[in-house]
């Protein structure tokens, strides 16, 4: 429990939410500006910033629990497709510090927008593809 943590006081109900899945390491409740209804949080009740200072069994928890609550959603509001995605760091678009996963429902016309690709210049990809290899090693 991270004391001014939203998320650890949602987790300890301290403040309500509207909760879809729960398990002694996980909890999956909706998020309150959905993207589309059911719009679900999924995180790990251990209180961490992003993936990158999560523990790593967590993280295999957590995708299951996601799995779980996509499969509920695809069931119960007749949508055929999802979004996973993870906002890890504030320039990315974290807002709350409490590593979190957004499971989204999909449904035609929705509003989808995908990010803009930039094609890379002559050798670039070489030279960052080496670049992250490297930092792999
Ligand atoms: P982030 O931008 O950090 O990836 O996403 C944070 C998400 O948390 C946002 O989609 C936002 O709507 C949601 N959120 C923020 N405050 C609350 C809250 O008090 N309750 C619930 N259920 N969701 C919240
Ligand atoms: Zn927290």
């Amino acid at each position: 429990m991270e004391q001014n943590c939203l998320f650890c006081k949602i987790i300890n109900k301290e403040i309500p939410s509207e909760s879809v899945y729960e398990t002694p390491e996980i909890y999956a409740f909706l998020d309150i500006n959905p993207v589309t209804p059911g719009h679900t949080l999924v995180l790990p009740k251990q209180h961490s910033s992003t993936i990158l200072d999560t523990d790593d069994d967590l993280l295999s928890d957590v995708a299951i629990a996601v799995k779980k609550v996509a499969q509920a959603q695809m069931k119960s509001l007749g949508v055929s497709g999802f979004n996973v995605s993870i906002n890890n760091g504030e320039i990315a678009g974290q807002k709350v510090d409490h590593t979190h996963w957004h499971v989204i429902p999909r449904t035609a016309e929705d509003g989808l927008q995908h990010w803009p690709g930039h094609p890379y210049a002559n050798g670039e990809a070489k030279a960052v593809g080496e670049k992250i290899r490297n930092a792999l090693i």
